[in-house]
């Protein structure tokens, strides 16, 4: 049996999944986005739907760890993803720029005559949190050393908290309105600064954290006001029971 992490983003439409590049490069290259993370989008957009008791709903889905990504979903089926061609899209992650100026990459090889390989390994494992803060890709470490008084660190947080809040914000539009929102894997489940900076910066759209239900780490847990305008979850993933259900249900059929 094999699960692939990106099938659950095969419900994206060509408008969405398709680089403004030359046509050519998605039919003779395959060049599109295809997303990640889709087993653990899938199992925590289904568990939103227990937990709403509606079958059809609107829900985003914040999948931080070292990799995030971040879904938006329509009764069960992903309308859009952060994730591109490759998990190197989207958010900031310990160690991926995530979106960045695609031309940069001619400029810097130019620049400093660095070759693809090294520009490859920059972009993927020496930026992001690592990048900017220059201590740690590990959201634990920039958070101790946003205690000791460390700028570069309360700034890589700072940004990687906004590229959040820029795709929650932009997933709101796209499905005109959101029935929850939730909060997965290993930063998602246990930063409980990450996700009281990404909800304060959705208080424009109504929503209202609970500081004292944000406070726990992997659990599954209502944080936000009961007048906030959306639900915020923690919802701990769990790809391993989803990969178990799809087996079944192959078997089954
Ligand atoms: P994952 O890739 O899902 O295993 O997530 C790894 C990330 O989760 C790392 O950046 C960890 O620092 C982060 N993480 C795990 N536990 C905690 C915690 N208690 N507080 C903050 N971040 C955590």
């Amino acid at each position: 049996m094999a699960v692939f992490d990106t099938s659950f983003h095969q419900t994206m439409e060509l408008q969405t999944y398709l680089y403004a590049l030359p046509y050519e490069w998605y039919t003779k290259y395959k060049i599109r986005k295809y997303g990640a993370h889709g087993t653990s989008h899938k199992y925590v957009a289904n568990r939103l739907s227990e937990i709403l008791n509606k079958k059809d709903c609107k829900v985003i889905v914040c999948h931080i760890g070292n990799g995030g990504s971040i879904t938006a979903i329509k009764n069960g089926k992903c309308v859009d993803t952060s994730m591109g061609f490759t998990p190197n899209a989207g958010i900031i992650m310990g160690t991926r720029c995530g979106d960045i100026d695609v031309s940069i990459i001619p400029y810097m090889i130019k620049q400093t005559g660095i070759n693809y390989q090294d520009i490859d390994n920059v972009i993927n494992k020496q930026s992001g949190l690592l990048g900017i803060s220059g201590v740690s890709s590990d959201s634990r470490d920039i958070e101790n050393g946003i205690a000791e008084g460390n700028e570069r660190c309360l700034l890589a947080q700072q940004m990687f908290i906004q590229k959040i809040v820029d795709y929650i914000a932009k997933y709101y539009v796209l499905l005109e309105g959101v029935d929850a929102i939730a909060f997965t894997a290993g930063i998602g489940e246990n930063s409980i600064n990450v996700r009281k900076g990404v909800i304060d910066k959705l208080k424009v759209l109504g929503i209202k954290l609970d500081e004292e239900k944000n406070n726990i780490r992997g659990q599954e847990q209502l944080i936000t006001t009961k007048d906030s305008s959306i639900p915020c979850y923690i919802i701990p993933t769990d790809e391993e029971v989803m990969i178990a259900r799809d087996t079944y249900h192959l078997i089954e059929m």
